[in-house]
């Protein structure tokens, strides 16, 4: 079977090609408008992926040596994410499968994330536990099976990616700031900062304190010192980081005492993340777990893992009505 995949959840428009569960192709547009803002602005998301989607579409196709009648089924990400983004994604999946008389399928871009493990080997043995961290979601899900998955924690708050990003704007670095406190805090040194660890109750998350923490304490040093923040750029990266990994680490070692599984996956942007790659290695080596951790591109938004869901929902036969519509808010 030949499948189309379209990723319009945010701010990446992607298409990729999937033939009987061998991904062929990932093509990504990244949309840069959003920089000289601070953050995602969602109409310009949308306009965005207007512009992007056939060109990436065409690019995808092409790349694959396939062509649009040789398609068995057309999906696309139906949510969660932002409104107008998923609309464009969704008519378009729409018209080309009902234009085509070929099925839709619709896929949870949180299962994708985790679901793009399944793309290279090696690949995680079921059940296996899942700790994903984005740009909206930081969460803990038991995965028993391609689709038969339970969030077992998740934040109460921000994500850990907003968390990079939001902290990352206080030093002034521009959004996405994520990658940047990664590139600086290389140079640093973890401990020469202390901001609090936030512990919550059961398998839950918060990562809303750390940004008033270190407002605080910017604004107390910015007064005694103004460049307070260039002289130390290294170090508050390293440590900022430090104490967001420090979280993750915590109820994800509980949750593998809770659950007494020790095959461990991560999933979404933030498992990009170099410091939390490295820690998660180390612990993992001590502690006996296998750890799976994806390729760069398969981290952040991608239509290479909506393709990959897809590939299991064609299989099992779960197919979508040509009236579907996007949801904002969508359990896993
Ligand atoms: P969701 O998947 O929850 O809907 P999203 O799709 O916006 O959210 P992703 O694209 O999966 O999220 O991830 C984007 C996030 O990952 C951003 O917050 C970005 O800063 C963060 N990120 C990417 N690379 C790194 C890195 N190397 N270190 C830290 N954070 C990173
Ligand atoms: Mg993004
Ligand atoms: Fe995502």
């Amino acid at each position: 079977n030949f499948i189309l995949a379209i990723e319009s959840s945010c701010d990446e428009t992607s298409a990729s090609i999937i033939v009987d569960g061998k991904v062929l192709n990932n093509i990504v547009a990244t949309q840069s408008v959003h920089e000289k803002y601070g953050g995602v602005v969602p109409e310009l998301a949308s306009r965005a992926h207007q512009e992007n989607l056939i060109p990436v579409v065409q690019e995808a196709v092409l790349s694959a040596g396939i062509t649009l009648d040789q398609l068995s089924a057309v999906a696309f990400t139906r949510g969660p994410g932002l409104m107008g983004s998923l609309l464009v994604g969704v008519s378009f999946a729409k018209a080309l499968a009902f234009g085509r008389n070929i099925p839709l399928i619709e896929v949870n871009h949180m299962q994708a994330h985790i679901l793009a493990h399944f793309i290279d080997d090696p690949k995680p043995n079921f059940p296996f536990i899942c700790l994903t961290v984005s740009g909206g979601h930081t969460q803990l899900v038991l995965v028993k099976d391609y689709l038969d998955m339970e969030v077992i924690g998740e934040t109460k708050d921000d994500a850990v990616g907003e968390a990079f990003d939001k902290t990352a704007k206080l030093l002034g670095l521009p959004y996405p700031g994520g990658p940047l406190i990664d590139k600086y805090a290389k140079e640093g040194n973890p401990k020469a900062f202390k901001f609090p660890v936030t512990r919550m109750p059961s398998l839950n998350y918060s990562f809303s304190g750390i940004k008033t923490a270190v407002l605080y304490f910017l604004r107390e040093q910015l007064q005694e010192n103004p460049k307070f923040i260039e002289e130390n750029l290294p170090d508050l990266c390293a440590s900022i980081q430090w104490t967001l990994i420090e979280m993750l680490q915590i109820k994800l070692k509980e949750a593998v005492k809770q659950y007494g599984v020790s095959e461990i996956a991560i999933a979404g942007g933030v498992s990009a993340n170099s410091g939390l790659r490295k820690s998660l290695q180390e612990l993992a080596d001590k502690r006996g777990w296998n750890l799976y951790i994806p390729k760069f591109e398969y981290c952040t938004d991608n239509a290479g893992m909506i393709a990959m869901a897809a590939h299991y929902k064609y299989l099992a036969g779960e197919f979508s009505s040509y009236d579907v519509t996007p949801l904002a808010k969508m359990k896993i």
